[in-house]
């Protein structure tokens, strides 16, 4: 049959159903997935070591003939076979051993030479390579300067990640016979101007490099035009997409700034710097008639939620309906509240702003009223949870969007409530900043805003860690909070103990704790099975100081604004991602109070004691994020939901951000000049584009 780069690899000689499953699971369906597999790491086999030299301890390449081969049973560990092969060279002679495989036999004759990879150790008096890697050499093989042409030996050797039941020999095999077939047919889509330019190799050259290289020059060359492609076809798309939309036509706000100022001025503090700037830099959006979309980054407890607010008022006052949407129904109705204490008396040409709450809790009856009066447009500012994305919200006027905790929505969840108005505005709020220079890349479609600092006069969480032995500690410091009369949180990774991985839980934590350690405060519990009224109930107690102790799952993380609590204890706080335990953390530290975060951990593995660390050394945000993003890696940290990230497959934005800077240049350079990629040279792209980015089609229409 005559393959193409969009055939299954089922059809590879070699392959057939049942491997193909297999490569599935890695990803791999396609014959253009196999030629985008790029290698985990490389082994330099270049350098054949002589018998005599070789160290102990040092993984080395020979290359030598087979003098003897035997197999015994080991004496200690019944029916354990042990192949040993003595092979020498003019210098020396050493021993190789393979355990459990006696097959070997067949492979490696007395006679024959090979070139062995592997580590080399000692064993008793002797050293010995432990089961190396191998390649026999066919006798006529061999070309005039000794030198062999291989894919596994001799030479750069790349090593995959594979999944069981492939190996790393085949899996060489079946990619060289692949690119020899191949390589000639691949057409390189990045536009030839942009690869001479910039001093890229080409396509064809570049997965023929990444794979098997000739030398490491060449595969850094391979790599570096591989993640710029990976770079700029994501780039491309930002660019177009943010295109697209200051092409369309949106509301164009008349903003009456004395009205914003007097509104500011009844707020009970002074906005910080920060504060003042975002809103400035809203309400110039707001003004232009292009739909604003505008990211706003700030450490949690930054103070964002007021600068959405204020933007909402905006909205209201001219008739249009604001959407403020949030991840949990706890959030929405503090939100609620909170909100409607601040605007709440507060009107515009006599018309006061009317609030609404809508979550998927409420009655049924409360619900269908909630909508009626969202379609009538009677509600100004809807406050809300998922419940907002329902097909029977629908708007009079939507006017204005902020979606809260972005991280916490996925991107289609994201599109869909703007899509409820015609064009409106929308701020997207996160409080997992990243640095600038990475946003701007990554949130290319976007305009940012930043909250770099905190309000005035909050002092820093103070941040300690004890062992499990030494938790009685941490429960003294929150005693000692809680004496001064103020509140302590205590977070468990799991709400029912486990045995098995021994990790305490909150439910049982929580009985323990109101009959010994806290047993001369109240103490709540609170967790994602208990129902939401129940949730809510424990945390309107928490708020109003009804409770003194709040034993919780990590449900806490998002946006519970109580001043009075200054001490939140994390258990377990290994099980923990890094962005995970710094907003836990802003839980505390929210008002004029010293506060303290206790982390309870015996953390073993070093990702667990870096997260730690950081979490010690850093309170700011930003550093938390930048640690974080290292520790996971670019993918992990933004995870499965933010689009065309989890489609770099080589690139990395950490560690290549020049090249990143230059793809966007060159992005935004091409899109300036050919805005619908309409041009010939650009044709190939565009196709790749589509391929890649499927969803994305409307923007890429030949207009
Ligand atoms: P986040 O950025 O994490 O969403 P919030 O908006 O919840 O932070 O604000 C945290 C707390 O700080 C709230 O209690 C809020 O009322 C208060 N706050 C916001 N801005 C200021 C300010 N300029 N001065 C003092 N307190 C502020
Ligand atoms: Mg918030």
């Amino acid at each position: 049959m005559d393959k193409q780069l969009n055939t299954s690899v089922r059809y590879l000689k070699g392959v057939g159903p049942q491997k193909a499953k297999i490569f599935s699971e890695a990803g791999i369906n396609t014959i253009e997935d196999l030629l985008c597999y790029f290698p985990r790491r490389y082994e330099d086999r270049t350098k054949f070591v002589s018998i005599s030299e070789v160290k102990e301890g040092q993984i080395q390449t020979i290359k030598a003939e087979v003098l003897a081969n035997g197999q015994r049973q080991s004496w200690k560990k019944q029916g354990f076979n042990i192949f040993e092969l003595i092979v020498g060279d003019r210098t020396g002679r050493i021993f190789c051993v393979w355990f459990n495989q006696p097959y070997l036999k067949k492979y490696l004759k007395v006679g024959s030479t090979l070139i062995l990879y592997g580590k080399v150790e000692r064993y008793g008096s002797r050293l010995q390579l432990v089961a190396p890697e191998f390649e026999v050499i066919e006798k006529d093989s061999e070309s005039a300067a000794g030198m062999v042409e291989s894919l596994n030996m001799g030479r750069i050797v790349s090593v995959y990640s594979l999944p069981a039941g492939i190996t790393q020999r085949a899996f060489r095999r079946l990619l060289k016979g692949i690119l020899d077939e191949f390589l000639p047919k691949l057409n390189d889509f990045l536009p030839f101007d942009i690869r001479s330019k910039n001093n890229f190799i080409n396509l064809a050259k570049s997965i023929l490099e990444v794979h098997f290289p000739s030398s490491f020059e060449w595969q850094k060359k391979a790599y570096e035009r591989l993640s710029f492609e990976e770079f700029f076809l994501f780039q491309i798309l930002l660019v177009l997409r943010k295109v697209s939309r200051k092409n369309k036509s949106g509301i164009a706000y008349k903003v009456d700034e004395s009205a914003v100022n007097s509104f500011i001025g009844t707020l009970p503090f002074k906005l910080t710097k920060s504060q003042e700037l975002v809103i400035q830099e809203i309400i110039c959006d707001m003004a232009k008639p292009e739909p604003m979309q505008r990211l706003l980054q700030g450490d949690v407890g930054s103070g964002k939620t007021i600068v959405a607010i204020v933007a909402s008022f905006i909205a209201a006052q001219e008739k249009y309906q604001a959407a403020f949407m949030v991840p949990t129904e706890v959030l929405a109705k503090q939100h609620y509240e909170s909100i409607g204490y601040r605007v709440s008396g507060i009107g515009y040409r006599g018309k006061e702003i009317k609030i609404g709450l809508l979550t998927s809790n409420l009655s049924k009856k409360d619900k269908e009223e909630m909508y009626s009066m969202i379609q009538a447009g009677k509600i100004d500012l809807i406050i809300g949870t998922h419940a907002l994305l329902s097909e029977k919200v629908t708007f009079k006027n939507l006017g204005f969007v902020v979606i809260d905790e972005q991280h916490k929505f996925g991107v289609g969840q994201r599109a869909l409530l703007p899509g409820k108005g015609v064009n409106p505005d929308v701020l997207i709020m996160t409080a997992t900043p990243i640095p600038r220079t990475l946003a701007i890349t990554i949130y290319g479609d976007l305009d940012i805003s930043v909250i770099n600092e905190l309000p005035e006069g909050r002092i820093p969480v103070k941040t300690l860690h004890f062992s499990r032995k030494e938790e009685g500690k941490g429960y003294e410091i929150a005693k000692q909070q809680l004496k001064l009369g103020h509140q302590a949180y205590i977070v468990y990774p799991v709400i029912d103990e486990s045995y098995a991985l021994d990790i305490a839980g909150a439910k049982k934590m929580y009985e323990a704790f109101k009959v010994n350690e806290f047993r001369d405060f109240r103490v709540g519990l609170i967790h994602g099975r208990l129902n939401q009224s129940e949730q809510e109930q424990t945390m309107l107690k928490f708020k109003s100081k009804e409770l003194d102790v709040l034993v919780s799952t990590v449900i806490l993380e998002v946006g519970i604004d109580v001043p009075d609590a200054t001490c939140m204890i994390i258990e377990h706080a290994e099980r923990f991602g890094l962005s995970q335990l710094h907003q836990l953390r802003g839980r505390v530290g929210r008002g004029p109070y010293a506060s303290f975060c206790v982390l309870i951990s015996d953390a073993q593995t070093e990702d667990s004691q870096a997260r730690i660390g950081a979490m010690i050394k850093y309170n700011d945000g930003f550093k938390i994020a930048e640690e974080d993003l290292k520790i996971r890696g670019p993918g992990e940290f933004f995870g499965r939901r933010q689009h065309g990230l989890t489609e770099l497959k080589i690139a990395n934005p950490l560690t290549q951000m020049q090249l990143l800077k230059k793809a966007r240049e060159e992005a935004i350079n091409l899109v300036g000049k050919d805005p619908k990629l309409s041009m010939r040279q650009n044709s190939l792209l565009k196709d790749k584009l589509l391929q890649r980015f499927p969803e994305y089609e409307d923007l890429m229409i030949v207009g």
